[in-house]
């Protein structure tokens, strides 16, 4: 897997829950961690299921992103490391997030509190021996002020599709809030990422919303789709990415291909 020239910052949005977010996040950034990648992974759902995945602790009392959000503390010495995948940390999310949606609103740049602790994070990882390659942002299923914040501090939106009716709905919304931060807060921000989850090879549903998506975004869309797939769901309740929890599963080897597949298309051309 290639290694990106510098750390790409890449936001898991979709304001619909259950659509794969969560499980896009820690299994993409696993595979990538496990293929030579250094990968930071933020939190930054309330529910603190990527946290969950990871084996990280996240009770009540762990200090992780809200504190950085709202007490403004950096990132650095909140990181823990991902028990099982080297080369793989987590910026946890605990509870107390639940009530950052809120205390956010009165405070100066609300929008951008999570992009200044990110540029101070990184701007002192790049002159480190080993600079992270990537860091991924699991948001909250909502368009609020969280997810405001992670499309603030990026650079590529990936948006991950549930092959089910509905798929679509909501989503010109979810586009229209990219555009909006594009305008108002992040020019270089770039829908760059649509990967299609929970695909049913069986189904007619699927392969249709599979068509109508790739129609409509064309090669921004992965080849790769992830199959439905019970190891996948059941990795999260043994505290486990798919990748570690049985590598050599369909859904597993999966989440490998999507993994390689956005780790070349940012890869600088060859010269
Ligand atoms: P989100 O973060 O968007 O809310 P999750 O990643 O938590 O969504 O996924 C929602 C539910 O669907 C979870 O229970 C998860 O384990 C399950 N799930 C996600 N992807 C798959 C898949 N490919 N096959 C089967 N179950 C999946
Ligand atoms: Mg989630």
């Amino acid at each position: 897997m290639p290694r990106p020239t510098s750390t790409r910052v890449i936001v898991v949005a979709n304001q619909k829950g259950g659509v794969g977010k969560t499980t896009t996040t820690v299994n993409v950034a696993a595979a990538m961690a496990s293929h030579g990648q250094r990968v930071l992974v933020i939190d930054l759902d309330p529910q603190g299921n990527a946290s969950t995945a990871l084996n990280v602790e996240h009770n009540a009392e762990t200090p992780g992103v809200y504190e950085v959000l709202v007490d403004g503390q950096s990132i650095t010495s909140l990181i823990q490391p991902c028990p099982d995948v080297e080369d793989l940390d987590v910026l946890p999310a605990s509870i107390a997030l639940a009530g950052a949606e809120i205390e956010l609103v009165p405070m100066v740049a609300r929008e951008t509190r999570l992009r200044r602790a990110l540029d101070e994070f990184l701007a002192a990882n790049a002159s480190e021996e080993r600079p992270y390659d990537y860091v991924y942002v699991d948001c909250p299923p909502s368009l609020g002020l969280l997810t405001v914040n992670a499309l603030a501090a990026a650079r590529e939106v990936m948006i991950p599709i549930q092959c089910e009716y509905y798929a679509l709905e909501g989503l010109s919304q979810l586009i229209k809030t990219v555009e909006m931060v594009q305008e108002q807060l992040n020019p270089s921000l770039n829908l760059s990422t649509i990967l299609l989850t929970m695909y049913d090879a069986r189904t007619r549903l699927s392969a249709g919303v599979a068509d109508e998506v790739r129609a409509y975004f064309s090669d921004r869309v992965l080849k790769t789709a992830i199959p439905r797939s019970v190891r996948i769901s059941e990795a999260p309740s043994y505290q486990q990415t798919v990748i570690t929890y049985d590598p050599s599963s369909p859904g597993s080897l999966s989440y490998l291909e999507a993994a390689r597949e956005i780790a070349e298309a940012g890869a600088e051309p060859a010269a």
